[in-house]
């Protein structure tokens, strides 16, 4: 049986703020446990919530961004539940009057764009963190930090629209690039600022109507969301040949064995008895507060992409490579204000520049090479001092020892030679230790050519001007 993939995703943003939702503690991350706390993030008894404004500007940011509809009256309302991680026995969230619904996002599948709708984005607070004594060496212990209680979060549900891993992983990747770009989220995945629910269920090809759903909560990477997605197809797929019934469940991904396991099933399900809260006041947002925001919102990664293909001639696959994160885009547009050729610029950083940050698990942000760093190596290819491929050696360097091209090269004496004397002299030798592949070259096997130049490139320990070497190899052979 052939099946299709349904998928709709949960994410959970902390968003940007000094303070926390309802009171004035700060949310700064990595503080001593319960130091950012107080009587009303602890929840005692007799105090009184007051929303924080940046975080509904924010909130509403990060909605207009995504295309969402803002409500215009807003409401919060206590989801019951126990737990020792959260102080008042309710968390503070929004049910029947999100802030934000009916948005979308536009993700890239096989080079068409597909629009995944967003349900709704509410607003609401965290929870605290309980830290288990195994782990700090006195087991049957465990110990709450309620630094996160009242960190301000946005939770954003699309709708089931999604139909393979690959498709969420984009549709993750789009999300987090927006809220990025608007500056709402700083969306530090170690930090725990966004984090994602994954809902998936299989239906056999053609049926209209979905499967039985599982639910794979608290994904904090984009690689675990598509691994565990993938294992939970291959599960649910394997259930249905048999001729069974997929339950409807919670389950857990566990990333060393890269596999999902129950965590509760339906009749375990809480009933949250939601009700409206009465400590907030009900908030009415109008058109004049939504047009104040909107003006807010900067150029988006899609806006960017299509300018990046148009202004500087791109093909569609670098200008969504460059924009992927805001930081990489500046570092990419510095470049081409300073050296007007943008596709050679996309090269470098598509290739070299993002293998090493990778290698080294950085980001663009921490890069040791400054765009008018890597603009002054490509001039020295323009200009033909060096050559691509010594360029490329030159750049590890670069990157390894922060040291400017031109001193790498004059330290190391990579100047390109470009003295068409020397180099024949060069191409001669070559020609003279090579005679059988000369002949198959002169007898038209053109593939011995690229070993050729690779032998003359060689001798002149790779500073030969490939260009001249190509001509005047051909020349004297077809001589
Ligand atoms: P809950 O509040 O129990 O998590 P929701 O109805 O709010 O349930 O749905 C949560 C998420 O599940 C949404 O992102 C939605 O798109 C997704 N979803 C709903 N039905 C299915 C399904 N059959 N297969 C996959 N995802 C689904
Ligand atoms: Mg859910
Ligand atoms: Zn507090």
């Amino acid at each position: 049986m052939k099946y299709e993939t349904v998928i709709g995703l949960e994410v959970h943003v902390q968003i940007k703020t000094k303070t926390k939702i309802f009171c004035s503690c700060s949310t700064e991350f990595g503080k001593p446990p319960n130091a950012n706390t107080c009587p009303i993030c602890l929840g005692m008894p007799g105090v009184l919530p007051v929303l924080n404004k940046r975080f509904l500007d924010s909130s509403m940011k990060a909605c207009l961004a995504t295309h969402c509809t803002i409500e215009p009256m807003n409401r919060f309302a206590r989801k019951n539940y126990f737990y020792p991680d959260l102080p008042k026995g309710y968390q503070i969230s929004q049910m029947e009057h999100p802030l934000g619904t009916k948005g979308f996002i536009n993700i890239d599948v096989d080079g068409k764009q597909k629009k995944i709708g967003l349900t709704r984005i509410h607003m609401e607070e965290d929870a605290g963190k309980l830290i288990h004594g195994e782990n700090l060496g006195s087991p049957g212990k465990s110990y709450v930090d309620f630094n996160r209680t009242g960190v301000p979060l946005c939770e954003v549900v699309s709708e089931p629209d999604m139909r393979s891993p690959e498709e969420a992983r984009a549709y993750l990747t789009e999300l987090k690039a927006i809220l990025e770009y608007t500056e709402v989220s700083d969306c530090n995945m170690e930090e725990g600022s966004l984090r994602c629910d994954a809902n998936v269920s299989i239906r056999p090809v053609g049926q209209k109507e979905f499967g039985t759903r599982a639910e794979i909560k608290n994904l904090n990477s984009f690689k675990f969301v598509q691994k565990a997605i993938e294992y939970e197809v291959a599960r649910q797929a394997k259930i249905l040949d048999q001729g069974e019934s997929v339950k409807q469940e919670t389950r857990l991904y566990d990333s060393d064995r890269g596999e999902t396991f129950t965590m509760r099933s339906k009749e375990e399900a809480h009933d949250y008895r939601y009700f409206p809260d009465p400590d907030l006041v009900p908030i009415v947002i109008d058109d004049a507060w939504v047009e104040e925001i909107r003006k807010t919102i900067p150029e988006l990664p899609e806006q960017k992409r299509e300018r990046f293909v148009s202004d500087y001639e791109i093909p569609e696959y670098d200008a969504g490579v460059l924009t992927s994160s805001k930081p990489l885009a500046d570092y990419f547009e510095q470049c081409a204000t300073q050296f007007p050729q943008p596709k050679i610029i996309s090269n470098w950083i598509m290739g070299d520049l993002l293998r090493e940050l990778k290698k080294d698990g950085k980001e663009i942000g921490d890069c040791p090479v400054s765009p008018s760093a890597l603009v002054a190596l490509l001039k020295l290819i323009d200009a033909g001092t060096i050559s691509g491929n010594t360029a490329k050696g030159v750049f590890e360097e670069m990157y390894q020892t922060q040291k400017p091209a031109s001193r790498i090269v004059e330290e190391k004496g990579l100047t390109q030679i470009t003295d068409s004397s020397a180099i024949e002299e060069i191409v001669d030798e070559v020609i003279l230790a090579n005679p059988s592949q000369v002949e198959e070259l002169r007898g038209g096997k053109d593939k011995v050519l690229g070993f050729l130049v690779g032998q003359i490139m060689k001798a002149s320990k790779g500073k030969a001007n490939p260009g001249m070497v190509n001509k005047l190899l051909k020349e004297k052979i077809n001589r």
